[in-house]
């Protein structure tokens, strides 16, 4: 099953705006098992930086950064090879601390491992010996969860992924888009109001990678999360975000803030159309412009 042909009874709030600056939901609160995040919540950056030290010499990968992603959109981040973008995922997910400057969500701080954000890689990263059930299921049990509550979850949100019969695999059971199916469903096991995806379809090939991005919109329509997605097609940047930030060559710093202002629900036929549109050149031009690779 698609992610996308799901029943709306998952939705609480079953019209929404992303690009809307007010709450589209008073508060929120499970729904059949899933709950919907459309509440003030958002990500701030201010004045984020970090750098590595490489053989006694020092790399600056992320420059400071200042941004601020509202609630419920979908934020692309586009930029050259080693531009910082994963090393911004990593310090908004808490597993990375920046040299300098602060995170938020919904105006808390982030200071380390934030349950909050559920994270998604180009490679799936699922623990080979468990099933695809075990592997959800496992951020459930880190928690202490009881292990009948933790499966009825880890069911529920295989369902959710469309993987519904796909319980008892194993990782090497199953195709790299099933495998990152897996990895969202377990992204999603502690019902984070954030997202963060690096690359999540990057390693597909490109029919499975449109049908998993449109799939994933379908699945963003009915659970609200924000989405923080990292990529390196403009296409996909465009198809699925509100808004797209380009990177500057490394140290990554924001050069462009592209407003994709295109009608939602967004189908899978249009993203052709969408590879040639304006938004797409306004972030193809800024990425030329700020383009010296570092590969
Ligand atoms: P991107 O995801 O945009 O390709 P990264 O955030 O992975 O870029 O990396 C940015 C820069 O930081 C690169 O030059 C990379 O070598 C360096 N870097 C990233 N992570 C580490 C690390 N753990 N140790 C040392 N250097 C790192
Ligand atoms: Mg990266």
């Amino acid at each position: 099953m698609a992610w996308s042909a799901l029943p709306p009874a998952v939705l609480r709030c079953s019209v929404r705006d992303p690009r809307s600056q007010q709450a589209p939901c008073e508060h929120t609160e499970p729904r059949d098992g899933i709950t919907t995040h459309a509440t003030s919540d958002a990500i701030a950056l201010s004045h984020v930086s970090r750098s590595f030290t490489i053989d006694g010499r020092r790399i600056d990968a992320v420059a400071s950064t200042t941004m601020a992603i509202t609630t419920g959109q979908i934020v692309a981040i586009v930029g050259p090879s080693g531009s910082g973008k994963s090393t911004l995922l990593r310090v908004i997910s808490g597993l990375l601390p920046p040299d300098t400057g602060t995170v938020t969500l919904s105006g808390s701080p982030v200071s380390g491992p934030d349950e909050r954000v559920g994270m998604v890689f180009q490679e799936p990263r699922l623990l080979p010996w468990r099933t695809a059930e075990d592997n959800v299921a496992f951020p459930l049990e880190l928690r202490g969860e009881p292990k009948a509550a933790r499966l009825a979850r880890a069911r529920e949100l295989l369902a959710l992924v469309g993987l519904s019969g796909f319980e008892s695999a194993r990782p090497h059971q199953l195709s790299g888009g099933m495998a990152q199916r897996v990895a969202l469903a377990r992204a999603l096991a502690l019902d984070p109001p954030v997202l963060l995806l690096d690359e999540p379809f990057g390693a597909l090939d490109a029919l499975t990678r449109d049908r998993l991005d449109a799939e994933l919109l379908g699945l963003w329509e009915r659970i609200g999360t924000t989405i923080v997605l990292v990529t390196h097609s403009i296409p996909e940047a465009v198809f699925l975000a509100d808004r797209v930030l380009v990177l500057s060559a490394r140290p990554g710093r924001v050069v462009a803030d592209v407003p994709v202002d295109l009608e939602r629900p967004r189908r899978w036929e249009s993203l052709d159309a969408l590879a040639s549109g304006s938004a797409a050149s306004t972030v193809r031009r800024a990425l030329e412009a700020h383009a010296s690779i570092d590969a």
